[in-house]
């Protein structure tokens, strides 16, 4: 049997905080423990906010604390190729469409009352974009319009009928053990858009798929995007990898912690006289 693989994917569009020094370190020791393999991947397709400055922050912070991670990485900028034929598959399976309401237009739809919310309470997808004739969609695409492609969720669940996943974790209501995918409590999730041909959801199965990832091990923020995740790789015939959901580490006023707060920054931290053992205590991890 070939050796479990891990990986730890971040986005460089900030600083890593303690959340990321314990996700990493939960990743590479299951790694160690497992005698698998440890890759490091870079997230960064979002160009608007990705800087070099805080990728090359990542490698340092990480060698700081010790991770070692098997080279080349793989950065998601480099592969739009991979992601551009994956979202082909699903336009040839017809669950994929161009809706192009911009964000504002999109804010005024769900203004007039409660509208349904996905997991994260963005509001779900308002527009009618599915329902527009192939000759309206090609006039508005001819007119240089910008869109978002969307996932027809009624088509696509209708192509991929009870699937669930192992949860080797805890989501944050305790959910462990066989989890039942709920991929349309997302709605017509977007999947890419004019100028990009991926988006987090789409880019991140192509690639645990394509690099081998047996084990993921992320955050509980991550764990109800584990049905988008099912949903499409039962799309896209990819394996099926087990998770490993973990808690978050939070601020002293319990709050999720952000790429912004310096305070839990491990530069900051660094730089105040931190150690690698001292950030692994702080996690829990000691
Ligand atoms: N790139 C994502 C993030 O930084 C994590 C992706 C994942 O672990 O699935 O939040």
């Amino acid at each position: 049997m070939s050796p479990p693989v891990f990986r730890f994917a971040p986005s460089p569009n900030g600083y890593l905080h303690l959340g990321h020094a314990y996700s990493a370190l939960l990743n590479f020791d299951r790694a160690r423990e497992t005698g698998g393999r440890f890759l490091l991947r870079i997230e960064d397709i979002d160009t608007t906010r990705c800087r070099p400055e805080y990728e090359t922050a990542i490698y340092e912070d990480l060698a700081w604390l010790g991770i070692a991670w098997e080279t080349p990485v793989r950065r998601q900028s480099e592969h739009l190729d991979a992601y551009r034929a994956a979202l082909d598959r699903l336009s040839a399976l017809g669950v994929v469409y161009p809706a192009f309401e911009s964000r504002a237009e999109i804010a005024r739809l769900v203004a007039d009352g409660p509208w349904p919310r996905d997991p994260d309470g963005a509001p779900l997808y308002p527009g009618d974009a599915r329902s527009l004739s192939a000759d309206e969609r090609d006039r508005l695409v001819d007119t240089g319009a910008p869109y978002a492609l969307r996932l027809d969720m009624a088509a696509a669940c209708r192509r991929a009928v009870g699937l669930s996943w192992n949860e080797l974790g805890e989501g944050p209501d305790g959910e462990r053990g066989v989890v039942p995918a709920r991929p349309e409590a997302w709605g017509d999730v977007i999947v890419a858009r004019k100028e990009t041909p991926t988006s987090y959801h789409l880019s991140v199965v192509v690639d645990d798929a394509l690099q081998d990832i047996s084990e993921i091990v992320r955050g509980q923020d991550l764990f109800h995007a584990t049905s988008v995740h099912r949903l499409l790789q039962a799309l896209l015939r990819l394996p099926e990898p087990v998770y490993r959901h973990h808690g978050l580490v939070r601020d002293e006023g319990g709050r999720k912690l952000s790429k912004s707060t310096s305070s839990t920054g491990l530069r900051e931290l660094r730089a105040a006289g931190a150690t690698p053992a001292g950030i692994r205590q702080l996690v829990g991890l000691g």
